[in-house]
């Protein structure tokens, strides 16, 4: 392969929808040596105040305000002239292009979706033209993939669902199994929920994320149901846990949490007593965004408190970014990192940080979005950088499964 083939020839980002029926960017990428690869990008709900800025057009008589053509037109307008003829393998340089293209701290001139859906299929098609998987082409010392341990979240609260559950996320992790046997946990575990919810006559409508979505008579119900459901299809707990996304930084005003459904107020202290005695009674194994994205005493207490026992995943308070998850290590916050690359904008970027969390002894998972669509970078991310864990939903939906059969596809390449 020659050095000609592998420039840029063309850059084409359009509007596309995702899981959520908003719209996102697609941008597709063709190379002189006639190598094409697309990408596109997902959407959060509840995002992060300091993640990078996603380019919305504000235009309320198109898509309510959500329309992303001035995103779409940054790449076609501004990004494409600059790295046309380019060497689609130098990855760090062209993100840095943009980068500097965008001039702004938060990535908000050009749009961290406009610039990230660039950054994804450029990888992808240096890849293709190297003849490379994309999960081989980025984590290039790899010998034989080691696959992630899926996070299944299968019921759904918080800003995911319109029931009465606070809490986001309950999530069924088959740590002890290997990826087929896991996946499969995750699935048999999934249906047999659903009777469950649909004997004693409850909802088994799904929120964002292919979660069910029953009202409850409590958040702590949910954990009860998830660990009767693991158990009645037949695993232990000591091969299946549980995980929370708590996303507490959507509860958090003036140095309170008010969980929003129940109307119920609590300090941190509280809220990390509440932590102890659920994973005192329940197999939990991992407890995300316990505490706000700024509260950083409280995470550092929390941290002291539960830290030895499970993950502690900063989402919103590292938002994939090298200086908060810095920050959380100079003060001793959490113990592991949520790691989604829109949340940051570049590919470099989030390979960086990733790189800190490891360093630093923090796990990191890769996650997918509330709103998300069928690219499967995420599950290439995590095979190339040996993640141990992802988190992609539910096993249903189209959107979400995707990213699992991907790891089932790169499996059966061995
Ligand atoms: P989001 O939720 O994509 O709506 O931010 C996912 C999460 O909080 O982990
Ligand atoms: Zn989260």
């Amino acid at each position: 392969m020659n050095n000609e083939s592998r420039k840029i020839k063309s850059v084409r980002a359009i509007e596309i929808l995702d899981s959520r029926g908003n719209p996102t960017v697609e941008v597709q990428i063709t190379l002189n040596g006639g190598s094409c690869a697309t990408a596109s990008v997902p959407s959060g709900a509840s995002t992060g105040i300091h993640e990078a800025h996603e380019l919305r057009d504000g235009d309320m008589a198109l898509f309510g305000g959500k329309g992303v053509i001035k995103a779409v037109n940054n790449v076609n307008e501004i990004i494409a002239p600059a790295i046309i003829g380019m060497d689609a393998t130098e990855q760090e340089k062209i993100d840095a292009l943009m980068l500097e293209l965008d001039g702004t701290d938060n990535k908000s001139r050009l749009g961290a979706n406009a610039i990230l859906a660039v950054s994804i299929a450029l990888s992808r098609v240096a890849a293709r033209a190297m003849g490379a998987q994309l999960y081989s082409y980025l984590g290039r010392e790899l010998i034989k993939p080691k696959l992630p341990c899926p996070m299944f979240n299968v019921l759904n609260g918080g800003a995911h669902a319109s029931n009465n559950i606070d809490i986001q996320e309950f999530m069924i992790v088959p740590h002890g199994l290997g990826y087929m046997e896991g996946l499969r946990a995750g699935s048999e575990i999934y249906h047999t929920l659903g009777k469950i919810l649909k004997k004693r006559g409850l909802s088994t409508g799904v929120g964002d994320e292919g979660g069910y979505a029953p009202n409850l008579e409590s958040d702590e119900e949910a954990i009860e149901l998830l660990c009767q459901a693991i158990g009645d299809a037949g695993y232990s707990f000591s091969d299946v846990g549980i995980a929370l996304d708590v996303a507490s930084s959507e509860w958090f005003e003036n140095g309170k949490y008010t969980l929003p459904k129940r109307g119920v107020t609590k300090d941190y202290s509280e809220l990390i007593a509440y932590y102890s005695e659920l994973s005192e009674k329940y197999p939990i194994i991992s407890i995300e965004d316990g505490l706000a994205e700024d509260d950083f005493d409280g995470w550092r207490e929390m941290t002291r408190a539960l830290g030895g026992r499970m993950m502690l995943v900063g989402d919103d308070l590292f938002v994939t970014n090298e200086k908060r998850l810095g920050m959380g290590i100079s003060k001793g916050a959490g113990n592991a990192i949520l790691i989604k690359p829109n949340q940051i904008g570049t590919l470099t970027e989030t390979l960086r940080v990733i790189e800190l969390a490891r360093q630093n002894g923090y796990k990191y998972i890769i996650s997918h979005r509330s709103g998300d669509t069928d690219d499967t970078a995420i599950a290439d991310i995590a095979v190339a950088t040996c993640a141990e864990f992802i988190k992609s939903g539910a096993p249903c939906r189209a959107e979400r499964v995707a990213k699992y059969n991907r790891l089932l596809e790169i499996l059966h390449l061995y």
